[in-house]
């Protein structure tokens, strides 16, 4: 036993600069990695086991194509292309990994050019890897959240004037037509004032989950436009189908059967202008506010007829 103490205390020394290399290559959760001009690892640091839960002897003299999704080598060929010819010094670019047991993870992959070949071919690239998952599932809540309306749980306003210009574009590049229903609750004031704001946001809550019932198509929008105002953006659809909706609409609200003293029918009602604008020649000048303006303006000739109806405007054709 002893003796054994003896070799140990006999092995060569190690020098401080490779202990510190050692425990960095080890212990760093960033992995480092070589990358030869055909795209295969020739050296990875043993860190990658953790990232890409596999043994480094699976990865080095591999291609990284392998450990890449598919629809994210693009990025990593455009970033390649970047660095090789010279554009950028360096380049960072987030894809998905593949690991071992088939998840998949995102890693922000930083690579930069080592060294020219004799030929003056692009060398080797020094790779730095970083598992960047949670960062991205806080974005993608982020970017939800920005988008959502609270209360609702419906597109906000910003969400709802970003799809209306795309839905707008795309129907002009289609020669093609898109409608949009502006709903209004009936009375809302007095309702808040009867029941009080907590069961109003209630009411809020209810009337939205109505309106998205009675869309169907997959690309059809429900969002809260302001307050106790709530639109609906229907791709494709022309007047017929505007009108239909509206009136499914404006029954899936009534159905609901919310009591309200201070209404007509003594239930919660919406009034609902709706608007179609067909693009036949692809222009777009002063659309989709157009759209907008009409289908308010049907909202308010349905407010002015007694409340609890729905009323189009006249088709808007953009020349
Ligand atoms: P009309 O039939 O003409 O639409 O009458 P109205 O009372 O609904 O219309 P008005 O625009 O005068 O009032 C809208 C009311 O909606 C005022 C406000 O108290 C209420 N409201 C707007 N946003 C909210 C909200 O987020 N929560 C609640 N509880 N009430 C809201
Ligand atoms: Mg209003
Ligand atoms: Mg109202």
């Amino acid at each position: 036993c002893g003796r054994k103490t003896n070799m140990t205390s006999r092995a060569p020394p190690i020098s401080p600069e490779q202990t510190i290399l050692e425990l960095i290559a080890k212990y760093s959760r960033d992995v480092i990695a070589q990358v030869r001009p055909d795209m295969t690892f020739s050296y990875i640091s043993p860190s990658a086991e953790r990232l890409f839960n596999r043994p480094t002897t699976q990865i080095i003299g591999h291609h990284i194509a392998e450990f890449v999704l598919e629809e994210d080598l693009t990025l990593i060929a455009q970033a390649t292309h970047q660095v090789v010819s010279g554009k950028a010094d360096d380049s960072v670019v987030t894809v998905r990994v593949i690991k071992g047991d088939g998840s998949l993870i995102w890693v922000e992959v930083a690579s930069r050019l080592m060294d020219q070949t004799e030929t003056g071919a692009p060398g080797n690239r020094a790779v730095i890897m970083r598992d960047v998952s949670e960062r991205k599932a806080l974005e993608d809540t982020l970017r939800t959240m920005a988008l959502k309306d609270g209360l609702t749980g419906l597109a906000n306003r910003r969400s709802f004037d970003e799809t209306l210009l795309m839905e707008w574009k795309r129907t002009a590049r289609a020669r093609s037509q898109m409608s949009l229903l502006l709903a209004d609750i009936d009375g809302f004031k007095t309702f808040n004032d009867a029941f009080g704001h907590q069961v109003g946001d209630d009411c809020l809550r209810s009337v939205a989950n109505a309106l998205v019932s009675v869309v169907q198509r997959p690309g059809d929008t429900v969002a809260r436009y302001g307050g106790e105002e709530m639109a609906i953006i229907l791709p494709e659809a022309d007047a017929q189908a505007a009108t239909i909706v509206a009136e499914r609409a404006r029954k899936a609200v009534e159905d609901l059967q919310i009591r309200h003293a201070g209404s007509s029918g003594q239930v919660l009602t919406v009034s609902i202008g709706s608007a179609t604008a067909r693009a036949s020649h692809g222009g777009s000048a002063g659309m989709p506010q157009a759209l907008l303006n009409s289908a308010d303006r049907a909202l308010y000739s349905a407010k002015a007829e007694g409340r609890n109806c729905c009323r189009a405007a006249v088709s808007l054709v953009e020349r």
